[in-house]
């Protein structure tokens, strides 16, 4: 479909994707909770909307009657930093727990200001850990051991990957059931794309048989730009129904919102995007079969 087809649809019909707007219904609440499922958010790239999503994607599954754990797996902390969490707070990581057999996820998990969403923290401790863990036994696997005793209490749990694709992210891969790829509308965009689905595919293939693509999620998206809808056009020919019909668009109150210390949903809650986040998880329930 051309550029021009994709765009000069009626926007009441038709999503910033180009495809037919659907109107998801609310998803039935659920009535015990667990075991989770567990997502990756990854992009190699930084600054494309990973922590951004895992934050407000959590808060609407929240909202929405699920139990989420957050999972900070960088090293930088801006997921923690992001709910609020201040870093003279912290007591155990995620890394104490990947690595130090005494410690158990159980003492390291903090409550957020959103009911019903919980976070395990990361800070700089964790740089250390893609060397550490090299001489571990079933090294690709310890994430997912340290998550066993905490899935039967959550319905998702969403790992907030660093910018790389070393083994701190193949852990969280090895850990999921599914993956949440966010990527801004860039040219250049495409290119890191391919080397992502290729290692999900080769985790697929010799350590987690079961992990699935759950969607490529465009941020950042900006409609008044003929780059951004050419790319975006591009991206529905390659990834087509793996392109959530969730858009999000360029706000600043993004960027507020890690000032703010809550997702978007607690303090602009009628925003776009709040509504966008929401549509989100809507769409991550209906595809995640849960
Ligand atoms: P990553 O985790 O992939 O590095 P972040 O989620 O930290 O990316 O986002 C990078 C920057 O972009 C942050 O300053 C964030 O506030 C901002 N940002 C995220 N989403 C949006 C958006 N939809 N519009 C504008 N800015 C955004
Ligand atoms: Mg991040």
């Amino acid at each position: 479909m051309g550029e021009q087809g994709l765009f000069d649809k009626p926007e009441d019909e038709y999503g910033l994707t180009g495809r037919p707007l659907r109107t998801l219904p609310d998803p039935e609440p659920v009535k015990r909770h667990g075991p989770a499922h567990i997502i990756s958010m990854v992009n190699q790239k930084g600054g494309v909307g990973k922590t951004t999503s895992t934050i407000n994607l959590g808060a609407c599954l929240a909202e929405l009657g699920r139990k989420v754990l957050l999972v900070d797996l960088d090293p930088q902390g801006a997921l923690t930093a992001g709910l609020g969490i201040a870093h003279d707070e912290l007591d155990l990581t995620i890394y104490d727990v990947m690595l130090d057999s005494r410690s158990s996820i159980l003492n390291a998990i903090h409550s957020t200001a959103m009911p019903g969403l919980d976070l395990v923290p990361a800070n700089i401790d964790l740089s250390a850990a893609e060397i550490q863990l090299v001489n571990e036994v079933g090294r690709e696997h310890t994430l997912g051991r340290a998550l066993r005793p905490v899935r039967k209490d959550y319905d998702f749990i969403i790992l907030d990957c660093q910018p790389s694709l070393g083994l701190l992210t193949v852990n969280a891969l090895a850990a999921s059931h599914g993956v949440i790829i966010p990527m801004e509308c860039e040219y250049f965009s495409l290119r890191g794309l391919a080397l992502l689905t290729d290692t999900v595919e080769k985790v697929r293939d010799r350590l987690n048989f079961d992990l699935e693509i759950t969607g490529i999620l465009v941020t950042m998206f900006d409609r008044r730009t003929s780059h951004a809808r050419e790319v975006m056009s591009r991206v529905i020919e390659v990834f087509d129904d793996q392109v959530f019909d969730t858009v999000i668009t360029r706000t600043v109150r993004f960027p507020e919102t890690s000032v703010a210390g809550e997702p978007i949903i607690m303090w602009a809650p009628s925003s776009q995007g709040s509504q966008q986040y929401r549509q989100l998880a809507k769409e991550v329930i209906e595809r995640s079969e849960v």
